[in-house]
């Protein structure tokens, strides 16, 4: 038998350097691992690059930001005295009311003994001799660990356009991914907003009363949709509150995207067209993500789909005085939903503000950026802030940003040449006892994030209690489960409108970065049903292997 340190159970390390599970991270995803794991006795270090927990809440504190999913429902369900105690204040909760939920948690679970702040994971390399993982810190450390769990966010990689003579600008510059802890001030400014996906969305009328003057660079149009946010009174959160079990299980049994709502039980063209308007009115009043609940089809059949889009450009084109602004804000390159939908408070309004302009640079694109103005063709924009709202290196950013090195001194990023390759979204084969939460090919970023973090949470803590329990050692998936999984989400997704856009859910928005399509689109009750179903199984698809048994293992994977 190799030096195999086992899965200890004694709920603190021996040696302050070797722990049970290494998790990067904390966020919602990583705080709630760490509970479930010290809930397993084991010993768990958290290394977490930002200053607090929050992970996306503690970064993405632009102006306007808020969740799109409603607050009641956008919580952990895991402890029943946590939701019943903690009072959302709005519909939509505020970025800082999020945060300071995740700080909440932090100090009701005491969990933050465990958690090293301001420390990036640069390197975890699998020592097969040990079966072991060593985790390389940015203060220079190096941890060992059984287990490595990455809790690393789809939305955490903040991606700095390259646009020429960037560098250049004199103005100061924001990213809405990576927003400043002190207030900033816009005020008597001329503020460049670039991009138009939903950190524009809802900063852009937040700025636009702040700022002398905003300039919104467009690239291509989004579809938003009215949050309607307000105030929750105390009768709406009892009510939630009093009905969490059943709310909880069905988001997460019936709902494909774990929000709860009213399931439609017809197709768009099922309808003539004044029940059809009827309908999408009723939810264009009601507001949110759930608009593109209105019939069964809206992404899967594009005529159906372009009913959808019409109504949301009438209403755009309703709203928005300037008819030449209104046509440059309808969306008319992609089926609507096949980004994500947006949820915005008064978007499509801000664009009659005398202070705001919007700038087409689909046709006119930038140049560059000068010491004082972004130069599209033939003309400079003056500005004296820039704000970049131009998204993530979604789902596989953070994780490439680690040197992840498995078997054979393959590297992940090596193995994800090509596109991410996963057993459920869960783990990569040839990378053992390397879990991922919401992972590419799991649902993840279609769906209630929290919903998806609590699901993978937990199948991830009863399987290292089923490994405990049976003296496993090492875990990995099986290339052949993987390349079955890999091809299903990729079918399923190719049956939709979604491949349609140039999504970031495609890796379109990075440049060089493969398109496939990377989360999984066969809803959250299925995939829960399917990955309950493995675990049932003895974890089918997984090799599960006693130390003695592990260069076995290794050879036949
Ligand atoms: P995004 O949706 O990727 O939008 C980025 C925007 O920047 C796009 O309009 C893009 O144009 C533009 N852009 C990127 N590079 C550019 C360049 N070189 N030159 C000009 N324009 C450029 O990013 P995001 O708005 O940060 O949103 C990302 C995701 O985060 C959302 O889809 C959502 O899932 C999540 N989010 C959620 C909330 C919420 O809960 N309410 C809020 C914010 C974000 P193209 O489309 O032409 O590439």
């Amino acid at each position: 038998m190799s030096a195999v340190q086992s899965i200890s159970g004694k709920g603190h390390a021996a040696n302050a350097e070797t722990y049970d599970v290494v998790v990067v991270g904390a966020g919602f995803a990583g705080m709630y691992m760490l509970h479930r794991l010290r809930g397993l006795g084991l010993s768990v270090r958290v290394f977490e690059q930002g200053g607090d927990v929050g992970g996306t809440w503690y970064w993405n504190r632009y102006p306007g930001a808020r969740c799109d999913v409603e607050s009641m429902q956008y919580s952990y369900s895991f402890s029943d005295e946590l939701q019943q105690e903690w009072d959302w204040s709005e519909r939509y909760a505020p970025q800082p009311e999020i945060l300071k939920y995740a700080n909440h948690v932090a100090d009701r679970f005491k969990l933050r003994p465990d958690i090293q702040l301001d420390t990036r994971v640069d390197r975890a390399a699998f020592d097969e001799s040990a079966n072991i993982w060593s985790v390389t810190t940015s203060d220079g450390k190096t941890v060992t660990a059984k287990f490595v769990v990455l809790a690393t966010g789809c939305l955490s990689n903040a991606k700095v356009p390259e646009i020429k003579g960037l560098s250049d600008f004199k103005g100061k510059v924001y990213h809405t991914g990576h927003w400043p802890h002190e207030p900033v001030d816009f005020a008597w400014l001329r503020v460049g907003v670039i991009g138009t996906g939903s950190s524009a969305i809802q900063s852009v009328p937040v700025i636009a009363a702040q700022a002398k003057h905003l300039t919104v660079f467009q690239r291509t149009a989004n579809f938003s949709i009215p949050a309607r946010n307000t105030a929750l009174t105390p009768e709406e959160r009892d009510s939630s509150r009093s009905n969490y079990p059943e709310i909880r299980r069905i988001a997460r049994e019936e709902m494909r995207n774990g929000i709860v709502q009213e399931l439609p039980d017809r197709g768009a063209l099922d309808d003539g067209a004044n029940a059809r308007r009827a309908k999408y009115e009723a939810r264009w009043a009601y507001g949110g993500l759930t608009f593109m609940g209105v019939y069964n089809n809206l992404v899967l059949d594009k005529a159906a789909n372009d009913t959808a889009a019409d109504f949301v450009r009438e209403k755009i084109a309703e709203i928005v005085s300037n008819p030449q602004t209104a046509k440059l804000l309808q969306p008319d390159n992609h089926p609507i939903g096949s980004k994500r939908i947006c949820v915005d408070t008064d978007y499509y309004a801000t664009f009659n503000r005398p202070n705001v302009t919007l700038v087409d640079i689909r046709s006119n694109p930038i140049e560059e950026i000068t010491s004082n103005a972004v130069r599209t063709v033939g003309r400079d924009h003056e500005v004296d802030a820039l704000v970049l709202a131009t998204g993530f290196d979604a789902m596989t950013g953070s994780v490439a940003k680690i040197d992840i090195c498995g078997r054979d001194g393959q590297t992940l990023n090596q193995k994800w040449a090509e596109g991410p390759k996963t057993y459920l979204g869960l783990m990569s084969a040839g990378f053992p006892n390397l879990f991922i939460i919401t992972g590419p090919g799991s649902p993840s970023v279609l769906s209630n994030m929290i919903v998806s973090i609590e699901q993978h949470v937990d199948w991830i803590a009863d399987c290292v209690a089923y490994m405990r329990d049976r003296g496993l050692e090492v875990m990995e998936a099986s290339k052949e489960a993987e390349d079955k999984w890999v091809a299903h989400v990729n079918e399923v997704a190719h049956s939709t409108l979604y491949p349609q856009a140039n999504s970031w859910y495609m890796g379109a928005n990075i440049p060089g970065k493969p398109q496939i399509f990377m989360p999984y689109i066969g809803g959250v009750g299925a995939y829960r049903q399917i990955c309950n179903n493995v675990a049932a199984k003895g974890y089918e698809g997984f090799a599960m292997a006693a130390a003695e048994q592990v260069q076995k293992m290794a050879v036949s994977s």
